[in-house]
């Protein structure tokens, strides 16, 4: 039997409220949700719901869809009776880029989730000067928000669906901007006024989502947001995302920065991680951070050494054939170590163990047991048969 994990370090999770999209709920004690986007044009039927159906047959469990006109928002109902013609309903949410009631309206129809961007709801006229806005005007602007955003607000509250308020550093409206700079506070302020609308017309089906391409700035709005709910008695889970991270190498190190960094933290109930990539390559960064924050447990964890001098065998190699081997079998924790003198120790949580004991000789362990010495030509064959004596095989 594997090794249980230890559970003493796990990530204690803030405590929020459990808000539905379709058949997956966020926060609460639900798993942190993977979410992605697809980037075809949502008028295009065949190539949207092929696309959707690609993300979640990978794991993609919430997948939203853009919806710039009236137009594009009436293709969300073929694409949704498509979906559960011809494959299963999968979560969706629609992002409206504007303050375009009627659009919006006619997308919580078809959707599980409707997006909407605060710093996209102007109604104020531009101040060339760039002086603070007093009060009243504030006050006058909130009120025109109010009345844009009720009835969408009051569709989705009746229709029992959930609302992102997505607050990008990047587009705050002017008056926050003016009042509070292109600041955390503005990002966090912006969202409190939308949240303020909706709870006043007894709608609490909200996740926020607080983001920003430069990960210090996203780090700290969302533990502002945090501690300003706290204070407000409020407890609205959070979807976490770095922006325009890129693509390659640095922009899966700059959204791992941000995103696993608040998770870390408790912070965070769905992710996405943004790559200028095509979307499918999204998922597995979000599993692998998930994976080894300890949070969701999707794959086989290695555990390998970065090998030195005293390496016996060529572990770049022997970890491609053992993982190419065993990483079907999900909840394993298999380490390769290149020898013994800090092999074991270190691999000490590894639930079975590949570590060089002398030249041409593999030691195989259960555990901290070492079990048999090997060949190496034979090593990952025999640790195949291993697993498979133990009973913890399944066929690819
Ligand atoms: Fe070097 Fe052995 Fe440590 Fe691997 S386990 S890095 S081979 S000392």
């Amino acid at each position: 039997t594997p090794l249980a994990a230890p559970t003493d370090t796990a990530i204690q999770r803030r405590k929020t409220r459990s808000v539905p999209v379709g058949s997956i709920t966020i926060g609460g004690s639900y798993p942190v949700a993977v979410q992605s986007m697809i980037n075809e044009d949502t008028l295009d039927i065949d190539g949207s719901v092929a696309a959707i159906r690609r993300l979640h047959e990978i794991g993609c469990e919430i997948v939203r869809v853009t919806v710039p006109s009236m137009a594009h928002s009436k293709a969300m109902e073929e694409i949704q009776q498509r979906l559960r013609a011809t494959y299963q309903p999968v979560p969706l949410v629609a992002d409206v880029h504007h303050n375009g009631l009627k659009i919006a309206l006619e997308a919580a129809k078809h959707v599980d989730n409707v997006r909407i961007n605060p710093g996209l709801y102007v109604f104020e006229k531009p101040k060339s000067d760039r002086t603070e806005y007093t009060q009243t005007e504030f006050d006058e602007i909130g009120e025109k928000i109010r009345e844009t955003l009720a009835p969408l607000v009051i569709s989705l509250r009746d229709q029992n669906k959930s609302m992102r308020i997505g607050v990008n550093h990047g587009s705050l409206a002017e008056r926050m901007l003016f009042t509070y700079g292109d600041t955390p506070e503005g990002m966090v302020e912006s969202a409190l006024e939308f949240i303020r609308i909706c709870e006043s017309l007894d709608y609490y089906h909200l996740e926020l989502s607080l983001k920003a391409s430069r990960v210090p700035v996203m780090l700290a709005a969302n533990r502002l947001m945090v501690q300003r709910m706290n204070e407000l008695g409020m407890a609205y889970p959070l979807h976490l995302g770095v922006t325009e991270a890129g693509d390659g190498e640095y922009g899966r190190i700059k959204s791992t920065a941000g995103i696993g960094t608040l998770l870390a933290e408790g912070i965070g109930d769905t992710i996405r991680v943004s790559l200028t990539e095509a979307p499918e390559k999204e998922i597995p960064v979000c599993y692998g951070i998930l994976q080894a924050l300890g949070l969701r447990r999707t794959m086989v964890e290695y555990v390998a050494c970065p090998s030195c001098g005293r390496t016996l065998f060529n572990l770049e190699e022997v970890l491609h054939k053992v993982r190419d081997a065993t990483n079907h079998l999900t909840g394993l924790n298999i380490a390769v170590m290149g020898c013994i003198v800090n092999g074991p120790g270190e691999m000490a949580d590894a639930d079975y163990g590949y570590v060089g004991k002398q030249a041409g000789w593999i030691s195989l362990y259960r555990g901290r047991d070492e079990i048999k010495k090997v060949p190496e030509a034979q090593g990952v064959e025999e640790l195949i048969s291993l697993i498979k004596s133990d009973g913890c095989w399944i066929e690819p």
